[in-house]
């Protein structure tokens, strides 16, 4: 070529980049990003030019996918699943990439603060040794049973740490609450689960390893439960070099993204989700030929006609559940969350009896025993968070610490939230951004991000083998923040007494 790119042109076209760059974080919402400088001093094991890379847990939400992130001179780059954790297989979902974006999110709260008054702006920086000593008063001068802590769904270090405290301590033991856990249906799936099988656990359904899948409301290609879990088994479902093309029906009143994906979609009247899989069951359990008390006294044509589906439907459906030997049935989403809901869960898992898939492949499997068993497998109902308001509100709570759940916004506003928090005396918030619950906090001790953490995460479902994730830092902490489990050792220890015994180090 003739036109040879100069040096001088380059440095030129450089410059007129920088000039636009300027004007770009000069005048838009870019300009409220934060400048990071290259490192002078190198944070250790990080060579210019190399990638380092570190295995992890995603926290973005409760399932507890790995992670590995590629880290480059001390900044995190990338993140992709972990391929040896058997939950995602080395996928993410959209959230999991997204995870480097609440990373460098310019709105973190980037020190531990002491707001004015409740709902201002106004905010002053504390030391974090004050901070604690915060944190102590609060647990060494009121009644234990004063004392209550709302945590995330996560089953993580933290609520074991949290849980160990109450224990010990007889503060009230953490409530464990997420607008998406209630909209999951968790409790009542568990619910269901401690019912028929007495174990309270969330089970493990694995449509990867299934023949023909019913999902009654479970809404599981777009979020529910473990969603790259069962997005992966779909595609198992789906894969055919091994097996039969997988059928999967779903039965809903709304049609969900999974729906859209079903060989069968099956319109139903809201409410008769029950009705309908005992008259599968019903049917199913005569084609085979087996007993199966908890379908008898079942009229087909009266559920027909509850229902709006034809007595032919159910029918043809019961055949093909009945006709094959790796058949699944699944209860979840808006159908478990109706007044009817556990009987709705109830009757979805006893049709899985008729195809005998209990702890076995394509079947539906119950995660193994964790010592906080009950607590981990079932955080609170809507009903317990109402008591639980009912609480704050009558003055029996006077410190409330906020951990991973955002209360004020993912309550229903009728629930009386954020009047009951009048009630209590001090709120103390651990979030890493101000989110509305912490903006009406006393104070807000910020925790790392995730990938700036070290902890633990036990997988409640998504996978047939029990799983424990670890989480490791991935980058040095950006900001004056610290980890919310050294803040509450480092109180229970200047807080003495049962406080420092329960959280003792050695
Ligand atoms: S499903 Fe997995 S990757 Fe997606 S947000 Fe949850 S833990 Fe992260």
């Amino acid at each position: 070529m003739s036109e040879q790119f100069s040096r001088r042109d380059f440095l030129k076209l450089a410059g007129v980049g920088a000039a636009t760059t300027a004007i770009l974080t000069g005048c838009g919402p870019a300009s409220r990003y934060v400048k990071r400088e290259p490192y002078l001093q190198m944070p250790e094991y990080n060579y210019n030019g190399q990638s380092t890379y570190y295995a992890t847990t995603c926290r973005e939400c409760a399932a507890g996918c790995g992670l590995v992130v590629r880290t480059s001179q001390g900044r995190a780059i990338k993140t992709e699943g972990n391929a040896n954790n058997p939950l995602n297989l080395g996928k993410t979902c959209a959230r999991g990439q997204a995870t480097l974006q609440g990373l460098y999110n310019p709105d973190r709260v980037t020190d531990p603060v002491k707001r004015a008054s409740r709902g201002s702006a106004s905010t002053e920086v504390v030391e974090w040794d004050a901070a604690i000593q915060v944190v102590a008063d609060a647990l060494k001068n009121n009644k234990p049973e004063e004392i209550a802590f709302l945590m995330g769904t996560a089953p993580d270090h933290l609520f074991d740490l949290v849980s160990d405290l109450a224990k010990a301590t007889g503060i009230n033991a953490p409530v464990r609450f997420g607008a998406l856990g209630m909209f999951d249906a968790r409790a009542t799936l568990s619910k269901a689960a401690e019912n028929l099988f007495g174990q309270a656990s969330l089970p493990f359904f694995d449509v990867g390893g299934a023949q023909v899948v019913f999902s009654f409301g479970a809404n599981f290609l777009e979020t529910w439960l473990s969603p790259v879990s069962y997005t992966r088994g779909f595609a198992g479902l789906r894969e055919a070099k091994t097996k039969l093309r997988g059928k999967f029906v779903q039965f809903e009143s709304r049609m969900s993204q999974t729906g859209a994906k079903s060989d069968e979609w099956v319109p139903l009247r809201p409410g008769t989700e029950a009705l309908v899989a005992l008259a599968i069951g019903k049917l199913a359990s005569e084609i085979r030929n087996v007993s199966a008390p908890a379908f008898e006294g079942v009229d087909p044509l009266d559920v027909a006609s509850k229902s709006g589906i034809k007595l032919e439907t159910l029918e043809h459906l019961a055949e093909m559940f009945a006709g094959s030997n790796g058949a699944l049935a699944i209860p979840g989403g808006p159908a478990l969350g109706q007044s009817n809901g556990l009987a709705v869960a109830e009757a979805v898992l006893a049709l899985n009896a008729i195809s005998d898939n209990f702890g076995k492949p394509g079947g539906v499997y119950l995660s193994a025993l964790a010592p906080n068993q009950s607590e981990y497998q079932r955080p609170a109902s809507a009903q317990e968070m109402q008591e639980f308001i009912q609480k704050m509100a009558d003055g029996k709570i006077k410190v409330l610490f906020v951990h991973g759940v955002n209360p004020l916004f993912e309550l229903p506003a009728s629930l009386g939230f954020g009047e009951a928090s009048k009630s209590v005396s001090q709120i103390i918030s651990f979030a890493t951004f101000p989110d509305e619950t912490a903006l009406e906090a006393d104070y807000v001790f910020p925790d790392h991000h995730g990938l700036e953490s070290w902890g633990y995460q036990r997988v409640a479902t998504g996978s047939a083998q029990s799983v424990l994730s670890g989480s490791q830092p991935v980058v040095s902490p950006f900001y004056n923040t610290r980890a919310t489990a050294d803040v509450l050792i480092a109180a229970a220890q200047l807080a003495g007494d049962k406080f420092a015994a329960a959280l003792s180090l050695c």
